[in-house]
């Protein structure tokens, strides 16, 4: 195989939401290592500061960790010109912070309701937005990738003989799927690309809860037959974040060992 293709990233300033674990952890350290300056966006975690400094040092980059709900509009506003003051113009933005309440549907409240749509469609849409704001501002370019899900598709489940379907994460990852495309359409004339990443059953706190049965009857149902390591999510992010996908925009893009296939 060649090795021409090159992603870097040097000297450019990228965000990640929830860039301090899990998925969002693997995003981080991946643009770090292509020469980027990391702000990574957390909601409550105490070690996320000590995480992000860690990466920093490690790949020679600036980082910092910027505290703010992804929900609260005003907060993203304020969070993102902080970050464009400190580590400089934001090239990209990897919109991946996410949650998931678990319960049955009959269980589910209002306050789970605003709680995973808070976050998952109008905390992507609040960050999306404060990105794209400063490019159109600036006259500048800029990519945004947001972590959606192969649940944007299909119902997974986590109860095999009682089926548990996480009905409010699901539909909020097909909203927020068709948020990307509409971004998308409306930004294209500005210079900003908006796609959609969508990762099947990956290693993460996410999937921590599932019992060993649902994990090994999910996994016979993939055809590469596990689960993801975070790591594995980061090469599809990387080049739509890069001017490699120049021509990409309002796709989305599924790295789910196949499991879309049946
Ligand atoms: P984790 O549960 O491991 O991490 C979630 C991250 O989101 C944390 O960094 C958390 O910050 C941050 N976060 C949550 N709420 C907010 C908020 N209101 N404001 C700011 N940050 C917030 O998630 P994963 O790594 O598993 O998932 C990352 C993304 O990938 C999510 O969008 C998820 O839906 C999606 N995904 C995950 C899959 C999986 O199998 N794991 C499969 C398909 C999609 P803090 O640490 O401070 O709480």
């Amino acid at each position: 195989m060649s090795s021409g293709f090159v992603i870097s990233f040097s000297k450019k300033c990228v965000v990640v939401t929830g860039g301090n674990r899990g998925i969002g952890l693997a995003f981080t350290k991946a643009v770090a290592k292509a020469g980027a300056n990391v702000a990574v966006i957390y909601r409550s975690s105490p070690d996320a500061e000590e995480v992000t400094a860690k990466v920093g040092k490690e790949f020679g980059v600036k980082t910092k960790a910027y505290k703010c709900d992804v929900s609260d509009t005003k907060l993203v506003n304020e969070t993102f010109k902080k970050i464009s003051d400190e580590l400089g113009p934001i090239a990209g933005l990897i919109a991946n912070a996410g949650v998931s309440v678990v319960k049955p549907a009959f269980d589910l409240t209002i306050e789970d309701f605003q709680h995973v749509y808070g976050v998952n469609v109008f905390g992507v849409f609040n960050t999306a937005r404060a990105a794209a704001k400063l490019w159109k501002e600036n006259k500048q370019k800029g990519s945004i990738v947001i972590t959606s899900s192969m649940s944007s598709q299909i119902i997974n489940i986590s109860g095999l003989n009682k089926p548990l379907t996480q009905v409010f994460y699901n539909s909020s990852k097909a909203a927020v799927s068709n948020l990307t495309k509409g971004l998308a359409a409306e930004w294209a004339d500005y210079g900003i690309r908006v796609n959609a990443l969508s990762p099947g059953y990956v290693m993460t706190d996410q999937t921590a809860h599932m019992d060993k049965s649902i994990r090994d009857f999910q996994s016979s149902q993939i055809p590469l037959r596990r689960f993801a390591e975070p790591d594995e999510m980061t090469g599809q992010a990387l080049l739509l974040l890069s001017d490699h996908a120049s021509y990409m925009t309002g796709g989305e893009y599924f790295v789910d060992g196949g499991q879309l296939i049946w």
